[in-house]
């Protein structure tokens, strides 16, 4: 093989965290060393130092951290004593941890479709999911919209249902955090937003952790009280029943420098997502972000006909390009989740996009020919 073939044929990252740490260079280690020096490892000085700015960053009055993306959605859920005979509606399009929470509580996840355009929840879905909810005997609390594959869900859609229904809007901003809806940041659109810091999430951090950002005074008092075990004016006289939840001061320490260039890292992104756009929308179902809207692009996620998935996948897999599928089966086929309600009718564009999507690699650091053989490849597969 010539050096020209090896590198032709090179593993490609699906979400290259290397090529970011080799940017951020020693700010990381000394951000880690400090804490390494004053042995604050829970609730150190890093870890509101990094609350105040990612409030800051997206234009909410507080951020509340703590140790993941599915434990941000859980506090809510319990700050707002959601629980048995409640039911909180969910996208059956998404990551399982959305509904997951909502069965932590005791409380009913009912299903909803999504929009074949954005995969995003669909108003009217929500809106027919309130009726079944109440038709199984239970009471509507609560919506979790998720900005899937790091584009935002239709806010003002789901607020007017939501003011009709007077449910709690929690937004699932684990994927779509830095994006924005009509010049406004995820983090403000919703009463409470969780978001994660696993490490593949647009801004992750070297292991589990996650915010809720939220304008709401009271609802910060009662989150800061459940992630440590309820705690009242002191850690050892509890008031309510909590856990223990909090982000380790490392990680706040390496949050705290990546958000340094998490606007730049996004911009890059976007480029990635023109590029991928420009050079495949005429073989493939290209992702939309509706006006007024930005993604952060968590997944580059397109449509092809039924049936050539699999075969796309194995070829670009055989040329070192890894892909995924984001999600192949939805919340109510998972043995788990079966048992619970559906939105009447079903939900067809769930089913329909979870036989058709595919996600190609997407980071900050896809340079332009790499992503030219990722366009190439595909073109290649599908035969154009
Ligand atoms: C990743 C993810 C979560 C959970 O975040 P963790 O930090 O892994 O607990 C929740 N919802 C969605 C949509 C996600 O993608």
């Amino acid at each position: 093989m010539n050096k020209h073939a090896r590198v032709e044929s090179a593993p490609i990252a699906f979400i290259d965290l290397a090529a970011q740490r080799r940017r951020l260079g020693r700010s990381i280690d000394d951000a880690i060393a400090r804490v390494l020096t004053h042995c604050q490892f829970i609730m150190g000085p890093e870890v509101a130092a990094f609350e105040n700015a990612l409030a800051a960053y997206c234009g909410a009055c507080h951020a509340v951290s703590c140790a993941s993306g599915t434990d941000a959605l859980v506090l809510v859920l319990m700050a707002r004593g959601i629980g048995p005979g409640d039911a909180v509606i969910c996208p059956a399009f998404t990551f399982c941890a959305t509904a997951e929470v909502v069965v932590l509580v005791g409380a009913t996840p009912v299903f909803a479709d999504v929009d074949a355009e954005t995969f995003n929840l669909d108003a009217t879905s929500l809106k027919r999911a309130v009726a079944t909810a109440r038709r199984h005997g239970l009471t509507p609390k609560a919506v979790i919209p998720v900005d899937l594959f790091g584009l935002p869900a239709d806010y003002d859609a789901i607020s007017a249902v939501v003011a009709a229904e007077g449910l709690f809007v929690l937004d699932d901003a684990a994927q779509g955090f830095g994006a924005t809806y009509n010049g406004r940041k995820i983090g403000t659109l919703a009463s409470a937003t969780a978001t994660s810091f696993f490490p593949s999430k647009p801004l992750g951090c070297y292991g589990d952790g996650g915010a809720i950002l939220t304008d709401d005074a009271g609802l910060v008092d009662v989150l800061k009280s459940l992630r440590v075990h309820g705690q009242g004016s002191d850690k050892y006289d509890n008031v309510r029943i909590g856990m223990t939840s909090r982000l380790d001061t490392i990680q706040a320490a390496v949050l705290i420098e990546k958000l340094k260039i998490f606007a730049d890292e996004i911009a890059a992104r976007d480029q990635v997502a023109r590029r991928y756009a420009a050079g495949l929308r005429d073989v493939a179902t290209v992702p939309v972000v509706p006006e007024g809207m930005t993604s952060v692009w968590a997944q580059y996620t397109i449509r092809l006909k039924p049936g050539v998935r699999d075969e796309l996948a194995a070829k670009l897999k055989a040329q070192g390009i890894p892909t995924a599928v984001y999600y192949f089966k939805p919340l109510h086929r998972l043995e788990a989740y079966r048992s619970f309600p559906v939105v009447d009718n079903g939900i067809p564009v769930t089913d329909l996009l979870s036989e058709e999507v595919i996600s190609l690699p997407m980071h900050a650091y896809l340079d332009a020919p790499t992503q030219d053989r990722v366009i190439a490849a595909v073109r290649n597969a599908l035969g154009r």
